[in-house]
């Protein structure tokens, strides 16, 4: 298994990290996950996009361009002989005496990526999956992929705990998205979502849902929506990179719908599985 460390393709006990990575002491960094499907990445250039974006929100100077990255995590898939799965990438700002503010004089960057084999969730994605809410209390730049995942870890704990897959956030009545995942509305044939804001991580996912509604002819509004207005949706989903097109059929124990997978959620999943790479079958 090989690890990709800066440019560097190592095995894993060989990948040294400090003890004052600003990663390590910070959560001072960035990060994207990446699906493999038969091969190949799915939307790499929008993951790559996305990384760069949040490495300039936070000032982190990332030392390759972007088509070096995409080369590296090619190879990184090839060494690996990765099939089906996912790449976790990472970067920090490096590794500094601890204080807060940014090392003087700067210091490299520290990237570290791998891949791990992942399997479809297609149980769920059939039969759906049970949330909760839970209330937002995370900062207001939601926007940047960030390391810093706190408030994203103690609100899917607790959404685990009461035996949910995934807690629907919510700043006040205003749903904003999932922890990790946005979150979607459909009623009388509109799509509901929160707006791209400083308040939700613009999901690589979610444009791709959005573009699969246009495709099938499902209206999509912009606009956030309340809880009470959450339990009144004919269907609720929510997204991300390795959940895809998932149905919620329930929030805190009431049934969202018929409290199965809608017709409109399935319509999208079919639209979605044409764009993924193609030899992979749901
Ligand atoms: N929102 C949050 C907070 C996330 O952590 C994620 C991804 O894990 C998403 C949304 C979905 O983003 P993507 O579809 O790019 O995986």
């Amino acid at each position: 298994v090989k690890i990709l460390w800066n440019d560097q393709f190592v095995k894993e006990e060989d990948v040294k990290i400090g003890f004052e990575d600003r990663g390590y002491q910070f959560g001072d960094g960035i990060y994207e996950v990446i699906k493999i499907y038969n091969g190949d990445m799915f939307t790499a250039t929008e993951h790559i996009d996305r990384l760069y974006a949040s490495a300039d929100k936070i000032q982190l100077v990332i030392p390759y361009t972007k088509d070096v990255m995409h080369k590296m995590l090619y190879d990184l898939i090839e060494m690996n002989e990765l099939k089906d799965g996912q790449i976790y990438l990472q970067v920090t700002r490096g590794t500094s005496m601890r204080q807060h503010n940014f090392p003087v004089p700067a210091v490299e960057s520290v990237l570290t990526a791998y891949t791990k084999e992942t399997v479809r969730p297609l149980s769920q994605l059939e039969n759906g999956v049970k949330a909760c809410f839970v209330e937002d209390v995370r900062w207001l730049r939601c926007d940047i992929k960030s390391l810093n995942l706190l408030g994203n870890v103690l609100a899917k704990q607790e959404a685990i705990s009461k035996d949910c897959y995934e807690a629907v956030l919510h700043r006040g009545e205003t749903i904003t998205e999932g922890s990790s995942s946005n979150m979607y509305g459909i009623k009388d044939g509109v799509l509901y979502t929160h707006p791209v804001s400083n308040l939700i991580l613009n999901g690589i996912t979610r444009q791709v849902i959005l573009s699969c509604c246009e495709e099938i002819g499902l209206s999509v509004v912009e606009e956030a929506f309340t809880k009470s207005q959450a339990l009144e949706m004919d269907e609720m989903i929510m997204s991300s990179t390795n959940a895809e097109v998932m149905p919620v059929i329930s929030i805190d124990g009431q049934l969202i719908g018929n409290g199965k997978r809608g017709e409109w959620a399935e319509k999208i999943q079919v639209a979605f599985e044409k764009r993924i790479p193609s030899s992979v079958k749901i």
